[in-house]
C-alpha cells in the first residue's frame, strides 16, 4: 500500500513540476522509490526531496529528475548513458523508458548497491559500470541520449564525440551553486543549441586524477 501511495505522490509532485511526457509519468508510476534509499529512509521515498545516500551523495528530487529525462524526449529505442548511477533510482527510470541503459558511477560501493536496487526490482537491461563518467563510456558509444546527474562547469568534452547527430545531452551545468540544467543537441559532433531548463544545485562532478585509474 505504502508504496502505490509513494509512487502516485511522485507523480503528482512531476506534473506539478511541469512534466506532460506520460512515459515519464508511467516510469514514476512503475519504480518504487524506496527500493533506492538506504535503509531507515523508506518513509522520506514519497517526498519530493533529496534523500542523502552516503558517500557525501544525494539521490536527486524525483520531479527534477523527472524533468531532466523528459527533455531527453525518449521514445523507447534508445541507448542511453548516465554520468552518476548513485543508488539507481534515476537508472530504474532510465530502463523503463530506453532501449539499453549504460551507467558510469566513480564511486564502487554505490555502483554495486545500485545493481542490488535494480536486481531487486527485477530490472534488465542496465548495466552498471564503475569509472569517471568525464570520459564517458568510449567502450559502449555511441548514445542517442546523455543524462548527468553531477554537476559541472561544462559539459566533459569527450562526451559530443560519443553522442549520434540529433542526439541529446541534459546536464546541469555552471558554477558552483549556480547550475542551471542545460539541454544540448549534438550536431557535426559538437554541443549545440543549448536551452537551459532550470536552475539547480547539485553534487559536483569530480574527474579522476590523470594515472589513478
Ligand atoms: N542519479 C542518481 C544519483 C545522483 S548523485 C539519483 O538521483 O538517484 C550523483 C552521483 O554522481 C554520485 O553518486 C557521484 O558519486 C557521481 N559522480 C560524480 N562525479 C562522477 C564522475 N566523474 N563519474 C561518474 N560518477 C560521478
Amino acid at each position: 500500500m505504502r508504496r502505490r501511495r509513494t509512487q502516485d505522490s511522485l507523480v503528482t509532485a512531476a506534473r506539478r513540476a511541469g512534466v506532460t511526457d506520460e512515459r515519464v509519468l508511467a516510469a514514476v508510476a512503475a519504480v518504487p522509490r524506496e527500493r533506492f534509499v538506504p535503509p531507515g529512509a523508506e518513509s522520506e521515498a514519497a517526498l519530493d526531496r533529496p534523500i542523502v545516500i552516503g558517500s557525501g551523495q544525494t539521490t536527486s528530487q524525483p520531479s527534477l529528475i523527472a524533468s531532466m529525462l523528459a527533455a531527453l524526449e525518449l521514445t523507447g529505442t534508445e541507448r542511453v548513458l548516465e554520468i552518476g548511477t548513485g543508488f539507481g533510482y534515476q537508472t530504474a527510470l532510465l530502463a523503463h523508458l530506453a532501449a539499453e541503459v549504460y551507467s558510469i558511477e566513480r564511486i564502487a560501493s554505490l555502483a554495486e548497491r545500485a545493481r542490488e536496487h535494480l536486481a531487486a526490482c527485477g530490472i534488465e537491461g542496465v548495466e552498471v559500470v564503475v569509472g569517471d563518467g568525464t570520459r564517458g563510456l568510449p567502450d559502449a558509444a555511441p548514445f542517442d541520449a546523455v543524462v548527468m546527474s553531477a554537476a559541472a562547469r561544462e559539459v566533459p568534452a569527450a562526451l559530443a564525440g560519443q553522442v549520434t547527430e540529433g542526439g541529446r545531452v541534459v546536464a546541469p551545468v555552471g558554477p558552483d551553486g549556480a547550475q542551471t540544467v542545460v539541454r544540448y543537441t549534438v550536431r557535426d559532433g559538437r554541443l549545440q543549441d543549448p536551452e537551459r531548463l532550470s536552475a539547480v544545485r547539485f553534487v559536483p562532478l569530480i574527474a579522476d586524477e590523470p594515472g589513478s585509474g
